[in-house]
């Protein structure tokens, strides 16, 4: 984990309207001390409503928070009612986008050619992917685990090159984790994320999965993140839920 410096991503949901969102990131940058930038990066992912105000904010105050997108279409422009662009997201400074989290997987019914368009569509505007993937309940308690996490990575990764996977971020979450409490353990998450590097290993060679950031999901908390970052192939978390506090949520990154 060393040569790769942890991301600790905070995504909102459907949560915090653009107010709120700047209350929380002053709350955030106010608790979180400057130093522990060296050595930790930590981004908010606010719904696209507080978008502009949370990055006016970063930029006005010169915060080294940084701004990610939780979704965004696969195309760039055009008859795509309700959609947000990767070039719409890029003009308002976002460096991340989530893409195949699996609420838009379930709820969205995004498929794996959706996804693999809109990871070419992320690098096609300067966009970095946080690439979400992980198993339901019944793949888990059939240990199935490991191959549906790596089918989900070969299917989204398809129209990628080596010199774009370099910046790549991954993010294992198994749905059976997120939002219920019920988090991985740390040999858990360390099963599919080393898998998942020995599978970018093999899909653009080991110099780049070795640059890869992997990151756990699925209540990560300030009081279990330190023991989940640990792991030699987990380098951060995903953050739903403890992302919504600013305290709990710069306290989660500063153990991280
Ligand atoms: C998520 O949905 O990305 C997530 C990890 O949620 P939570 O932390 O609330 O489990």
């Amino acid at each position: 984990t060393a040569v790769r410096k942890p991301l600790i991503a905070g995504n909102w949901k459907m949560n915090l309207n653009h107010l709120e969102g700047i209350a929380l990131v002053q709350k955030l940058a106010f608790t979180l001390p400057e130093k522990y930038y060296a050595h930790v990066e930590v981004a908010v992912v606010p719904p696209f409503t507080a978008l502009r105000s949370v990055q006016t904010l970063i930029d006005g105050d010169r915060l080294s928070v940084v701004l990610g997108a939780q979704d965004l279409a696969a195309e760039d422009a055009g008859a795509y009612t309700g959609d947000v662009s990767g070039t719409m997201l890029a003009k308002l400074g976002v460096t991340y986008v989530l893409v195949g989290h699996s609420e838009r997987r379930q709820y969205h019914h995004e498929t794996d050619e959706i996804l693999a368009a809109k990871v070419v569509a992320a690098y096609r505007n300067g966009l970095v992917p946080i690439l979400c993937v992980g198993e339901g309940l019944e793949v888990r308690e059939a240990g199935n685990q490991v191959e549906h996490a790596v089918a989900q990575l070969r299917s989204a990764l398809t129209g990628i090159t080596a010199e774009q996977a370099a910046s790549l971020v991954l993010a294992y979450e198994p749905i059976w984790a997120i939002g219920t409490g019920r988090v991985a353990t740390p040999a858990d998450a360390q099963e599919v994320c080393g898998a998942l590097r020995v599978a970018l290993a093999d899909l653009f060679g080991p110099e780049v999965a070795g640059g890869v950031r992997i990151l756990y999901g699925g209540s990560v908390k300030s009081s279990n993140v330190s023991e989940i970052v640990e792991q030699p192939d987990v380098d951060g978390a995903l953050v739903g839920g403890a992302s919504l506090d600013g305290t709990e949520f710069a306290t989660l990154a500063a153990n991280a």
